[in-house]
């Protein structure tokens, strides 16, 4: 299928703020190839990670943390029959594609913060399943884009394993191979190997995709043994019984709030690819 292309304001701007909804919001994603709605289960901004390439605006204080599912499931329920309806497509930005505004290619749990931090999980997938089936949108996937940090708590857990029966996929986040990489890139507290571990034992049950955001910090792109290192992790995952569907390899698509962090040429990011299936034998898409 072809790539929708990078150039266009709709696949540029990723707010997550649209008219005064709380919780959700449209994106034209070029890793869904179409309308996704993001499902912002943290408007308080937390997240367990700090990347140095992470486009969410801290400079302005996060809302409530408490997620009111009532009010998440009106909104959904809205903003899928303006977008099947045709009206998402008549505003800015969505009005440059309009044909890919009416088809909802999934439900994507992402937004201003790590999903997997929210206390019941699992009840807030039950929330978008119901609207799911009240809206008969059976084909559209239910995604969970994560940093794998949460990955093993039960409520996560139990989160999955309803995604599982509901055309669910889960985008684990993997930026390194060594500890030290992982500290300069994701500047997290939690120890790499439970990131690693989280992703094998989900891996385990289901096949996930593995999203990997590869840039270059004060003009350095991953160094070759750095990546040596990265391959190596996610062959461990397969060796150990792990299945991977694909890895999405990208970079920097949006300014960052630090300078120094800055995107790799096409050509260098389809290099660092084309590494990667070599080492690996894994299926590895470009989005540049
Ligand atoms: S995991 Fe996502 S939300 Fe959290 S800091 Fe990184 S890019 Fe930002």
């Amino acid at each position: 299928m072809k790539q929708i292309p990078n150039t266009l304001s709709a696949v540029q701007d990723h707010t997550r703020v649209f008219g005064d909804l709380a919780y959700v919001y449209p994106v034209i994603s070029r890793r869904s190839r179409g309308l996704s709605i993001g499902i912002n289960l943290n408007p308080d901004k937390k997240c367990n990670f700090d990347c140095v390439y992470c486009e969410v605006d801290r400079r302005t204080p996060g809302l409530a943390a408490r997620v009111d599912l009532e009010q998440l499931k009106d909104e959904l329920r809205w903003l899928i029959r303006f977008a099947r309806d045709g009206e998402l497509g008549k505003r800015p930005k969505f009005n440059e594609v309009p044909d890919l505004t009416r088809s909802i290619r999934d439900l994507a749990f992402s937004g201003d913060g790590e999903p997997t931090m929210v206390s019941n999980f699992d009840a807030c997938v039950r929330a978008v399943i119901e609207i799911r089936e009240l809206e008969k949108l059976r084909d559209a996937k239910l995604v969970l884009i994560t940093d794998a940090a949460g990955l093993d708590k039960a409520t996560v857990k139990a989160g999955l394993a309803l995604m599982d029966q509901n055309n669910g996929e889960i985008w684990g986040k993997l930026d390194a191979g060594t500890p030290e990489y992982f500290r300069q890139v994701n500047r997290s507290t939690i120890p790499f190997e439970r990131i690693l571990k989280n992703l094998l034992e989900t891996s385990r049950v289901r096949p996930i995709v593995i999203q990997s955001l590869f840039l270059k910090i004060h003009g350095q792109a991953i160094s070759e043994g750095e990546l040596a290192a990265y391959c190596e992790r996610l062959n461990a995952i397969l060796r150990d019984g792990g299945k991977i569907c694909e890895v999405h390899a990208y970079t920097i698509a949006r300014p960052t709030p630090e300078a120094w962090a800055t995107r790799l040429e096409t050509v260098e990011l389809n290099t660092i690819a084309q590494t990667i299936r070599n080492k690996t034998g894994l299926s590895v898409e470009v989005f540049d």
